[in-house]
């Protein structure tokens, strides 16, 4: 996951991504390799207590298609316009990321494809849904996106003919997983409210070797999860 709107400035996040590999461990701008609430994290489910926590109140606008090779990942620029609300905060969805596999573990394992659904609030908080994804059937939006991935790194490309709405990466199933956490990518800030999807969507193996072949493994370690308490729905 990368937020753009983090970023000291767009110079800093060339300077960035000139100088700094995508994914490794003990990286040299902090937080990155100084951070005590990093992500992503293992998800042990014993360990992790049940709460009464609010549902997520998704509602995801149809937009015309943006989107970016920001080499880290397949992202959608999202249009203004749809909101995750939990409880009394409402938080606009802004970016779309992909990781191949995933970057969040639960339990200790990986699924092959996660979404990094990537929304801020009106004063810069950030919360991250992650959608895990099973091989299985294919899904119907990641064809859309895949097809029209721009061939230039760098550049994003608005793909009028295209119409798209994220709530089709969204299972049926509202249970979660809740936690802070960091960006995955540096600058690695923290502070990021994560949400990570009980239930999982599924893509195609065909749909799995198309992102695969233009990121074979762009995932950062799991981090120690050190003190922070994990949280889930009844
Ligand atoms: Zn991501």
């Amino acid at each position: 996951m990368q937020f753009r709107l983090l970023r000291g400035s767009i110079l800093a996040v060339s300077l960035s991504l000139a100088t700094v590999p995508a994914y490794f461990a003990g990286e040299p701008n902090p937080p990155c390799g100084t951070g005590a609430a990093q992500s992503p994290i293992d998800i042990k489910t014993k360990k992790i207590k049940t709460a009464d926590l609010p549902p997520l109140r998704q509602d995801y606008r149809q937009v015309t298609l943006n989107l970016i090779d920001n080499s880290h990942s397949i992202q959608v620029n999202y249009a203004a316009g749809s909101t995750l609300t939990v409880g009394n905060k409402v938080y606009t969805l802004k970016e779309i990321d992909f990781h191949h596999p995933s970057e969040t573990r639960v339990n200790g394992k990986a699924v092959p494809l996660e979404a990094h659904l990537i929304h801020a609030d009106s004063g810069g908080k950030v919360a991250v849904v992650a959608v895990l994804f099973d091989l299985g059937n294919p899904n119907p939006l990641l064809d859309v996106l895949w097809r029209n991935i721009p061939t230039e790194k760098g550049k994003a490309v608005n793909v009028s003919a295209a119409s798209i709405t994220a709530a089709d990466l969204l299972p049926a199933a509202p249970g979660y997983y809740t936690f802070t956490g960091s960006l995955t990518t540096p600058p690695c800030t923290e502070g990021v409210i994560w949400y990570v999807l009980k239930a999982h969507k599924t893509a195609s193996k065909e749909q799995l070797d198309d992102f695969a072949r233009l990121y074979k493994k762009n995932v950062r370690p799991v981090q120690p999860v050190n003190d922070r308490q994990i949280l889930q729905t009844k």
